[in-house]
């Protein structure tokens, strides 16, 4: 007797639960929709990157009236977010709740704690966004420049509330903020200009225009000014500190393991890919060295080792081709192979670079913004036309004959567009604007090993079963970029690492050259955490998988596996890793 009335009180309980679950669900989509409408309104800048343009004419002016009323709508929105009952949300609206409150909790963190708009002059500047409103054909030009010239009579104002809010900023930044404000100005004269000129405004229109970017250009010099002649005696340190850091890791990031968790795993990994490339070396030195002695510093070693393997690389000319080539035999290879699903109904479009990315050569995705979903996914891939020789051998032999195809392994297929394929395929606007970075850069890196396990290498075929130690090799190198990256941010940020040790850490143990450990360098002193997201997004995958791998055992399916992580979004790993185990 007690028993059934025990069991009908549950089967009462749970059938009123789950009718509560598709309505708080509808609720919540709702909600949802409610939110981003609010988050342009309160961020117009942001909302004219991702392709919303309703709020182009608006400028923020960024003094304690606008930090008030961020403040304000962070706090609104909390509130409403909490009414929703996580557990009683579908998977994927639970971690869009978590992207949400994570987006509204970094955003109050960052005006109470982190006040980087005190220390960091460089996060002011508007040339950007105008830029885009001329080059970016989303709308007829007369209706741009429209925007374009509310948004200019506001930027007087916007410089002057910058000025006030700079506090004992850090040198770097100050440096930064005066070149790339400086850089800027030619938007507002040059190509304005050029723009007017097409365009059918009238000439009451056009003058005034032409009145407020003069303006503006003398705001942007006028802060210029001011941040060179700043009395700055005890700049604040670039170095975040301990405490700041690790929130701002938690925030971005948002990882499982936290900051120092992350920083040990890359400092045990690096170990082992040292080992790793030390055992290669040695197999493959008689191939290359042959009846000459190993050194026998090991770092020397492989560093002799990578740099002979390095020789090996396409003709400048054949740059282009040779990168289009390998999509196709990347598809069949994964087909063979049955590692995860590609919808051929989807294909990518690799295109020359367009004229405005060109310079930078190597290849990037070009995916379409959340509110242009029919727009077409390119490979751009760059050419070295007109390159001079030194500079085009240097650069192939860091983009070799092995490295070019981890390269379109981590850009391609199946890293970022396959990706990008399967996350437009659960479609959600909070994780297209929200998504986490760590989980979309970690699944390109994850990848790259992943086919490399599976026997992938070009030289060998489609039915190759096990890549060369010379593609391994070069694929350590290339691991080991991101994994010395974690270690640099952390080290400078949390432990005062100095720029010797760092140019230490990255040319001998990372073995890069050492142009482009200065670069690295100077990114670490105006970044933090995001030198982070590589290595820590492909660890937990990493582990991820394996973990499922021990549980499940013989009927652990690695298609499947890919299939299922993939089919939540961009989100981060940690909730995906929640999602799998259940
Ligand atoms: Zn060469
Ligand atoms: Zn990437």
């Amino acid at each position: 007797m007690k028993q059934s009335i025990i069991l009908l009180f549950s089967l009462l309980f749970c059938s009123g639960l789950a009718k509560a679950d598709a309505a708080m669900d509808a609720n919540f989509n709702k909600y949802k929709e409610a939110f981003v409408l609010e988050l342009w309104k309160a961020y117009p800048s942001w909302a004219s990157s991702v392709g919303y343009h309703k709020y182009d004419n608006a400028l923020i002016v960024p003094d304690d009236n606008s930090r008030k009323s961020e403040l304000a709508f962070c706090g609104k929105q909390l509130l409403a977010l909490h009414k929703f009952q996580l557990n009683g949300l579908s998977d994927l609206n639970k971690i869009d709740y978590h992207l949400i409150e994570n987006q509204l909790n970094s955003a109050i963190w960052a005006v109470n704690e982190l006040k980087a708009y005190e220390w960091d002059p460089s996060g002011y500047n508007v040339s950007g966004g105008f830029a885009d409103m001329l080059s970016n054909n989303y709308a007829p030009l007369d209706t741009r420049l429209r925007s374009f010239a509310a948004r200019l009579a506001k930027v007087p104002a916007y410089y002057e509330a910058a000025k006030k809010n700079i506090k004992n900023p850090t040198q770097e930044h100050t440096q930064l903020a005066i070149e790339q404000n400086l850089g800027g100005v030619s938007v507002f004269e040059k190509d304005l200009e050029t723009a007017l000129k097409d365009s059918k405004l009238t000439a009451a229109e056009k003058a005034k225009i032409t009145d407020d970017a003069k303006k503006c250009v003398a705001a942007i010099n006028s802060y210029a000014d001011f941040l060179k002649k700043l009395d700055n005696k005890t700049p604040r340190s670039f170095r975040l500190g301990k405490a700041l850091y690790e929130k701002k890791f938690d925030f971005d990031i948002q990882s499982g393991l936290g900051a120092e968790g992350v920083y040990t795993a890359a400092l045990e990994h690096k170990k082992l890919l040292h080992e790793h490339m030390l055992m290669l070396t040695k197999q493959l030195w008689p191939k290359y060295f042959e009846g000459r002695p190993i050194p026998q510093n090991p770092l020397v070693a492989i560093k002799q080792m990578i740099d002979s393997i390095s020789v090996t690389h396409v003709k400048p000319e054949e740059f282009q081709s040779n990168i289009e080539l390998q999509i196709p035999f990347l598809t069949e290879f994964i087909k063979r192979n049955n590692l995860i699903y590609i919808d051929p109904s989807k294909p990518l479009v690799v295109r020359r670079e367009p004229e405005y990315m060109a310079g930078v050569a190597g290849a990037s995705i070009n995916a379409p913004g959340p509110y242009d979903k029919n727009g077409n996914t390119y490979y751009n891939v760059g050419s070295l036309d007109g390159w001079d020789a030194d500079k085009a051998e240097s650069y192939l032999r860091e983009y070799n004959h092995y490295i070019l195809q981890i390269l379109n392994i981590h850009e391609a297929i199946p890293g970022h567009y396959t990706q990008l394929v399967y996350a437009n395929q659960s479609p959600s606007i909070i994780k297209s604007i929200l998504g986490n970075n760590a989980m979309i850069e970690g699944w390109a890196v994850y990848t790259e090993r992943m086919m490399l396990e599976n026997g992938y290498d070009a030289d060998r075929g489609l039915d190759s079963k096990e890549a060369s130690m010379e593609m391994w090799l070069m694929y350590d190198k290339w691991n080991l970029r991101s994994t010395c990256n974690t270690i640099l941010d952390y080290m400078v940020h949390t432990r005062d690492m100095s720029k010797e040790d760092a140019m230490k850490l990255l040319v001998d143990e990372a073995f890069q050259q050492s142009a482009e450990a200065e670069g690295k360098w100077r990114r670490v002193s105006v970044t933090q955490v995001q030198l982070c997201c590589y290595f820590s997004g492909y660890s937990e995958i990493y582990a991820l998988r394996e973990e499922c791998k021990a549980k499940q055992g013989a009927k652990f399916n690695l298609k499947k596996f890919h299939e299922q992580f993939l089919s939540y979004g961009s989100a981060p790993v940690k909730y995906i890793k929640e999602m799998m185990m259940k």
